[in-house]
């Protein structure tokens, strides 16, 4: 770990970001080593979203999205995460993979081209100067397959979509600075944002933008690095040179309090100098309560689009729109059955479909309802045991003998309101929703109710054990 006097002064880096910072390069090959013993379908379906998280002692934890996400890796890649990392590090020796709110797009994600986009030099080059040249980091790798061509609109999406097409078209309109999207894992915010980058880097016009697009994890690590190079007025002015800036999945800057300093400054020169800003997360502004309350009121001054889960007919139109694109036929009852049994996210969907091409690919022979079930068995064997919200409420009314609509209602009598904590806390353990999704299904309550039933059980059940039986019979009851 480098000493304190590497760190510019100015700048006081958390000792949370200084270890993530330590480990990223080991950290890198091993991503890139099981990158290329798995393949890439494999790597993106369900390795992409590994971030690193943090260490102690000798254990490193690395989060994924979903509980789905996490068991699957834990189950099928929790050993060789392991090995992988010892053979890059003696000092590390076990890996803990848990469930945790970063989604990262990492750079080492697939080997998909680095676009140079508008070659406008913005830093006069440093006299004679062995540090790499930052600004060649600027855009992340793209992957050539996020354009707004092969994005598939439905309701769940069309505004989002509009919106993302609006700035694509004319970036800094008024009413557009920022655009914030957001919604859960999955549903294509990284797609629009690639799209938005690929559209505005060459424009119709012939003229090109200059952008930053990076991950906010990205964005971490190049602060910090830029801090020990004695970079920083440097980044910064790259930062504020570009026509649009964006930053994906901002989740990661909670708790990260000076990179959310420098991205707040940044944010605001360039607003102030008629730049666009779009910014991803996995909630709306207002949710993020870990983000600094003056970056989140300026987050949500542009325009805030939500992607909504998807419906049934949007991910068949998404099956047939990749089957069509993968130049494979797929009979309309396999895409049906799809769509009914992965519902919770379009890369699930799209890792389940990829694993059918191939084997049609492979054996040559068209893919059936049963080579459907026998290739993706254990995937759909994970599906259904996974609990839905419904159901969890629908078992909890039942038991308490109250009304299913009380699940929603805003009565707090104590027979209805324990019941419903009951059903939040199953919900929480059970689902992969976040906190804020709970809340919603449960007649638009704050993520903060949630937060407090979940506590308020956990504590209960602590107190008294006929009570805490009860909650895990429902709960064996539900996983069966
Ligand atoms: P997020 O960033 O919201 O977690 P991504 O943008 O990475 O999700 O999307 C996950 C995968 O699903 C990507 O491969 C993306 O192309 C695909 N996808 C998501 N939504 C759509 C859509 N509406 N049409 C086509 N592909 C989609
Ligand atoms: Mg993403």
């Amino acid at each position: 770990m480098a000493s304190e006097s590497d760190i510019d002064p100015g700048f006081d880096v958390t000792s949370a970001d200084d270890v993530i910072l330590a480990l990223a390069p080991a950290w890198a090959r091993v991503r890139s080593r099981l990158q290329t013993e798995v393949g890439d379908i494999e790597y993106r379906t369900w390795l992409r979203q590994m971030a690193l998280a943090g260490r102690d002692g000798d254990e490193v934890t690395l989060h994924l999205p979903t509980r789905f996400l996490r068991d699957w890796v834990r189950s099928h890649y929790g050993d060789r995460l392991a090995e992988l990392f010892r053979a890059e590090d003696q000092s590390v020796q076990h890996v803990d993979i848990r469930v945790g709110g970063v989604v990262t797009q990492s750079e080492s994600s697939v080997a998909a081209p680095v676009v140079k986009l508008a070659d406008k030099p913005t830093v006069k080059a440093a006299a004679i100067d062995h540090r790499p040249d930052p600004r060649a980091d600027l855009v992340a790798p793209l992957d050539r397959r996020f354009t707004f061509d092969s994005f598939v609109v439905g309701k769940p999406n069309e505004f989002a979509y509009a919106c993302a097409r609006r700035v694509a078209e004319h970036p800094a309109s008024p009413g557009f600075n920022p655009l914030f999207l957001y919604g859960g894992v999955g549903l294509g915010k990284t797609h629009l944002m690639h799209a938005i980058a690929w559209s505005v880097s060459k424009h119709p016009d012939g003229s090109a933008a200059s952008v930053a697009y990076m991950s906010a994890e990205k964005f971490m690590y190049r602060f910090i690095s830029a801090i020990r190079n004695q970079q920083t007025i440097e980044f910064k002015e790259q930062l504020r040179s570009v026509d649009v800036l964006m930053i994906d999945d901002l989740q990661f800057l909670i708790g990260k309090d000076n990179t959310q300093e420098e991205f707040f400054y940044t944010f605001n020169a360039l607003v102030d100098a008629g730049k666009q800003i779009v910014v991803s997360a996995d909630q709306s502004p207002s949710d993020l309560s870990g983000l600094e309350a003056r970056l989140r009121t300026r987050l949500g001054c542009g325009m805030v689009a939500d992607i909504h889960a998807t419906t049934f007919e949007l991910r068949i139109s998404i099956l047939e729109s990749k089957a069509q694109l993968a130049g494979i036929k797929v009979i309309p009852k396999v895409l049906e059955f799809l769509a009914h049994k992965i519902t919770s996210n379009v890369r699930e969907l799209e890792g389940a479909l990829n694993r059918l091409i191939a084997h049609a690919n492979l054996f040559g022979r068209p893919v059936t309802l049963e080579t459907t079930q026998e290739v993706l068995h254990d995937i759909l064997k994970a599906y259904d045991r996974r609990v839905s919200i419904e159901e969890i409420q629908k078992r909890v009314a039942e038991k308490w003998n109250i009304r299913l609509t009380d699940m929603s209602s805003a009565r707090r009598a104590r027979a209805v309101a324990r019941p419903r904590q009951v059903a939040m806390y199953l919900a929480k353990q059970l689902t992969s929703r976040s906190l804020p999704e709970i809340g919603r299904m449960f007649g638009n309550r704050d993520h903060t109710t949630v937060m407090h039933a979940v506590s308020r059980i956990n504590e209960l059940m602590e107190r008294d054990t006929a009570f805490a039986e009860e909650v895990e019979l429902l709960r064996r009851m539900l996983e069966s």
